[in-house]
């Protein structure tokens, strides 16, 4: 049964079963209107609710300083914002450019093939996408940011595999970063899923200066988001998947600076984009249409976003230090994890260095005389026997990984650790 099952799995993931049977409920029949939360128009009134009500939730959890940042929900999963981050920064970075080249070239004056040879030029020599890639998921940011625009304009500023045996594994320096003038974005990934390595703080290299002004940081928090309290501004755009620690798969939510959006940066016209050979956003990806509506221009599903709402209100049920308190107890959970491996180390060996291994995503190896052997098999199935489950490492790379969520509770966490105890003993 439910009950008897602690799921490690990296996302989907456990949600709380409160959650879920509330949710069961208003399937069928929501607040009595007869009618389930997933057959009520999306521009009806409750659905407004639902989306302002889970917006306002987050911001106070989080504490986004919602004067300044935009939330808005969308529908292509983690690697739709992998393309929405460089179509929308791209373009915010062109905007920009195009003022200043009209302020340079006199204004009003300028005529349109002058303003557009100027702005070539700027796009030729200065446009550039900086990438960290420290794990699987930056890795396919990159590869996506180079689809996208071609190799000539992406910058892999750090590349984790390099002196590490071609592995991820490790952060590399700030100082080793080789960071563009300007850059379009400066991308990270918060929390690597597969490689099990997290930031284990904003990087300081990429804080605004003291005048305010700063980088374009790009972060995606997929799988550790409402973890651990975040400097939201420092970043230009940070977007999550649902499906880890927010809720069903199907709802991406993306916190974007205001001044991003418009009317204060207005998104170059198509027109312009092609005659500086640069690409469009496919309309569902554009972040100022989709905020301008409220995250309904097309057919959102308030069912999704709905359960999100509701995982909200138990974490400000639970924890009245909001996300601070789920921070203590989710680092706690990794803690006893870790301890539990390392006081091992002839059967565990823990995949990441210690100074960036995961709070969220606990990958290890189970090893027999130093190497991998049958016995990781033998782990996952006693494990599984023992209703601790979902603990496959991914299978790009293998071993164990343990994801410890939110949802996952202090006492998963300690069955899990005094299970690694008792199979290494054995
Ligand atoms: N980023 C991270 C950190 C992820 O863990 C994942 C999925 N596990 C993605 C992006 C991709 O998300 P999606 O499958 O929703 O596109």
């Amino acid at each position: 049964s439910r009950a008897e099952i602690t799921y490690f799995g990296a996302g989907p993931a456990l949600l709380p079963t409160d959650v879920l049977e509330t949710a069961a409920q208003a399937l069928v029949n929501y607040k009595d209107t007869g009618l389930g939360i997933a057959e009520h128009s999306h521009r009806s009134e409750l659905a407004a609710t639902i989306i302002n009500e889970a917006k306002a939730d987050l911001a106070t959890y989080l504490d986004i300083p919602t004067a300044d940042y935009e939330t808005i929900f969308m529908q292509a999963g983690g690697t739709g914002e992998f393309s929405a981050s460089v179509y929308n920064l791209v373009g915010a970075w062109v905007a920009r450019q195009h003022a200043a080249v009209v302020a340079e070239l006199g204004g009003a004056d300028a005529t349109d093939d002058a303003v557009v040879a100027a702005l070539r030029k700027r796009v030729e020599t200065g446009l550039k996408l900086d990438y960290i890639v420290t794990g699987g998921w930056s890795l396919k940011a990159y590869q996506e940011a180079v689809r996208l625009l071609g190799p000539e304009y992406v910058n892999l500023a750090a590349d984790a595999r390099v002196d590490n045996g071609g592995k991820f594994g490790k952060i590399p320096a700030q100082s080793t970063w080789k960071l563009s003038p300007d850059a379009a974005l400066v991308y990270y990934c918060d929390n690597e899923t597969v490689d099990g390595v997290e930031f284990p703080e904003f990087p300081a290299v990429l804080a605004p200066r003291p005048d305010g002004t700063g980088p374009v940081v790009v972060a995606d928090m997929s799988s550790n988001i409402l973890s651990r309290r975040i400097p939201v501004s420092n970043y230009s755009l940070l977007f999550f998947g649902a499906q880890k620690n927010l809720g069903l798969t199907g709802v991406t939510v993306a916190v974007i600076r205001k001044s991003l959006l418009a009317p204060a940066t207005v998104q170059p016209s198509p027109a312009l984009m092609r005659k500086l050979a640069l690409p469009i956003p496919p309309i569902v990806l554009q972040y100022e249409i989709i905020a301008k509506n409220n995250s309904l221009y097309n057919t959102l599903s308030i069912f999704d976003v709905y359960i999100a709402g509701l995982v909200l209100k138990r974490l400000l049920q639970i924890f009245p230090d909001k996300v601070d308190g789920q921070e203590a107890v989710s680092k706690k959970k990794a803690d006893l994890i870790y301890a539990a491996l390392e006081s091992n180390p002839a059967v565990y060996k823990i995949v990441p260095d210690k100074s960036v291994r995961s709070r969220m995503n606990i990958c290890f190896r189970v090893t027999k005389n130093g190497a991998v052997d049958e016995s990781e098999k033998a782990f996952l199935k006693e494990a599984t026997a023992q209703g601790l489950t979902g603990l496959k490492g991914h299978r790009s790379v293998g071993g164990i990984r343990a994801s410890n969520y939110n949802s996952i509770s202090l006492e998963g966490a300690e069955k899990l650790a005094k299970f690694i105890e008792a199979f290494a003993k054995a």
